[in-house]
């Protein structure tokens, strides 16, 4: 059985981990080497990724995470998360560090004031029915590499066609919150890739 940790220096650890174990997989939090040391992936929350990046700094978990992700662990990243995955950001703060491992550029806070926070279903690939997706404060993922998989774009709107889950090999992002509702699909994507990986 494997066991998959939820960075748990900030954000919304708690509906991750339920996720998880509603999965049947070993759901840990993470706040120390040894607790990452005992994981076979990693989930990176929702939160505040500039938040984030500076107290896994403090926690000395970046390099550690870093080096894990160079190794091949499996790594998931919602919203904050994503930003946290990206290999470059647009609109971060000036000193903002990222774990990077995804080849993708994202755009912090990307869908503007007016809407903020807004719901939708999407067709995301690899599964058959459309997901619900919750989008807080969300980036958008503004270009990726032919190494990419796109998973999902937004549907209508004036964001239509924006890109919002992608897959490089045993990582994944996605800028909306599957962690919230009840839909476990997309997290058993990822526990699939866990299971996958060596
Ligand atoms: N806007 C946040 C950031 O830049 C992400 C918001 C979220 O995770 N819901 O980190």
């Amino acid at each position: 059985n494997r066991t998959v940790g939820v960075l748990a220096v900030q954000g919304d650890v708690r509906e991750h981990v339920r996720m998880l174990d509603g999965l049947g997989v070993r759901a840990v939090t993470v706040r120390r080497t040894s607790e990452l040391d005992a994981c076979d992936g990693l989930v990176i929350p929702g939160g505040e990724s500039t938040t984030m990046a500076k107290l896994a700094r403090t926690f000395d978990l970046f390099e550690p995470i870093r080096h894990r992700l160079k190794e091949g662990m499996p790594a998931f990243g919602t919203c904050a998360g994503m930003i946290m995955l990206a290999d470059r950001i647009e609109d971060g703060t000036a000193d903002q560090e990222t774990l990077g491992g995804l080849d993708i550029t994202v755009r912090r806070n990307a869908f503007g004031r007016q809407v903020d926070s807004f719901e939708g279903d999407l067709a995301f690939s690899g599964l058959d029915a459309p997901v619900h997706a919750i989008f807080i404060r969300a980036p958008w993922v503004e270009a990726v590499s032919d190494r990419v998989e796109v998973l999902a774009r937004v549907d209508g709107g004036e964001a239509a066609g924006r890109i919002v889950a992608v897959r490089q090999g045993s990582l994944m992002a996605t800028s909306f919150h599957p962690e919230v509702g009840g839909d476990p699909r997309v997290h058993r994507l990822f526990v699939d890739l866990v299971s996958e990986a060596e």
